[in-house]
């Protein structure tokens, strides 16, 4: 707890350079690592955080489901929330279900680190119970958590997404959009796809992205900024050219559940949506409690996302728009139990049965095979969707 020390765990090597034994020790202050560690610090336990750029500001725009958001967490760092968004395969489809977006510098500022030790530094080995930093530090703590999150690499399929910061007196008839694949964009119809995400991020302005949802390797932000341009022109959105532009990038493979680890480096990601976040944050408090926050369930889930990522990656261009159909066809408990339920394996199967029971025969049996992870040939089929294969 705060202020006690437990030399029984103390090494040669100087435990932090306050001379204390931290609890808990946090590698990485992403937003995950610093709900973490800001959760720990309420709870009494002492905390070490360490982090190449501690006092880095967020810039990312950040948007989760209202229903994510921890009772916790203040409501203040809500900057506008979308009560039914809107999302489009071929056909409109309204969602039961809020999606906020948040101040990202307010949410920052809520997750303070209080009275936690942290400490400027890289992080180059981590153990169950000590991490070696760059400088030649070593911490020994009761319990090591790794939230450093996904480093790069061609082997990791990504996100990526080119957005624009538009006043909202130009975005006229555009609602807030979950997800849009309407083909208005200019793109090849047989290259790899990408969806239209629209939020407003305040009363005056509004985010508009052009996303490749998940590909390996990813759209370009030339690519993306290309269709982005050709898509708004095709909606009579006017821009000034001056308009503050959000560059998105990052992978969607490579973590890892356990104990040891949180955030997207800790399987919080879901590979086939991109979103963590919301995940993070839900259960940062756990995390801090050192409650398993991954029972057999979850692991089955993290597994079944895994392979609705397989079969997003291998559907052809044309497809996606109807699989999406098909998808916000579902009820609003089977869309939220695939999206967001981490634990939720009855839900999650459900939904993914559900799916797949009323998507049209071709599809299925290709979404079937990329589940299963085996090439089935189809007359006449096209290059995957987000593959660029
Ligand atoms: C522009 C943009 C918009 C996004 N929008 C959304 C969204 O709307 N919703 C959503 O859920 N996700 C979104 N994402 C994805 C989201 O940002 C990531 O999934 C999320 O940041 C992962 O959080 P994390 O804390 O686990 O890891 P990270 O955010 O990657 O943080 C890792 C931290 O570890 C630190 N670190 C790295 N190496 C070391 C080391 N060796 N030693 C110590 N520290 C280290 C880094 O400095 C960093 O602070 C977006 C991403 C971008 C780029």
């Amino acid at each position: 707890m705060r202020g006690s020390t437990h030399a029984s765990q103390r090494t040669p090597a100087a435990p932090d350079e306050r001379g204390v034994t931290p609890d808990l020790v946090v590698c990485g202050l992403g937003p995950a690592g610093r709900a973490l560690a800001h959760r720990a610090v309420l709870r009494g336990l002492t905390v070490t955080a360490i982090d190449p750029a501690p006092e880095r500001r967020w810039t990312a725009t950040y948007g989760m489901w209202a229903d994510e958001l921890p009772g916790w967490l203040s409501p203040q760092v809500v900057a506008a929330t979308v009560a039914r968004p809107m999302a489009w395969g071929t056909y409109a489809h309204r969602m039961d279900r809020p999606y906020v977006v948040l101040d990202t510098a307010r949410l920052q500022a809520a997750l303070h680190l209080g009275d936690a030790n942290v400490v400027s530094d890289r992080v180059v080995r981590v153990g169950p119970r000590q991490v070696t930093s760059a400088a030649g530090a070593r911490i020994t703590a009761g319990r090591v958590v790794d939230a450093r999150g996904l480093a790069r690499s061609p082997a990791r399929a990504e996100q990526t997404a080119y957005g624009l910061v538009v006043d909202v007196g130009r975005c006229a008839g555009l609602d807030p959009l979950f997800m849009d694949w309407r083909p208005d964009n200019g793109a090849d119809p047989g290259d790899l796809p990408s969806f239209l995400y629209a939020v407003p991020l305040d009363d005056e302005r509004m985010l508009l992205e052009e996303t490749c949802l998940a590909g390996r390797p990813a759209l370009t932000g030339a690519q993306l900024r290309t269709r982005l341009l050709a898509r708004l022109r095709a909606r009579d959105v006017r821009l000034t050219g001056d308009e503050p532009v959000e560059h998105v990038r990052f992978p969607v493979q490579g973590g890892r559940p356990g104990s040891r680890r949180f955030g997207a480096a800790g399987g919080f990601l879901h590979p086939a949506t991109g979103y963590s976040v919301g995940a993070a944050l839900a259960a940062a408090d756990a995390v801090a409690a050192g409650r398993d926050v991954w029972p057999a369930t979850a692991r089955v889930v993290h597994r079944l996302r895994g392979a609705g990522l397989r079969a997003l990656l291998a559907l052809p261009p044309g497809d996606l728009p109807l699989f999406f159909d098909t998808f916000f066809g579902l009820s609003p408990d089977a869309q939220r139990a695939y999206l967001s339920g981490r634990t939720d394996l009855a839900g999650t199967v459900g939904a993914m049965s559900a799916l797949f029971a009323a998507l049209p025969g071709p599809l299925r049996r290709r979404v079937a095979a990329a589940t299963l992870g085996v090439a089935v040939p189809s007359r006449g089929r096209r290059a995957s969707a987000m593959m660029g294969a």
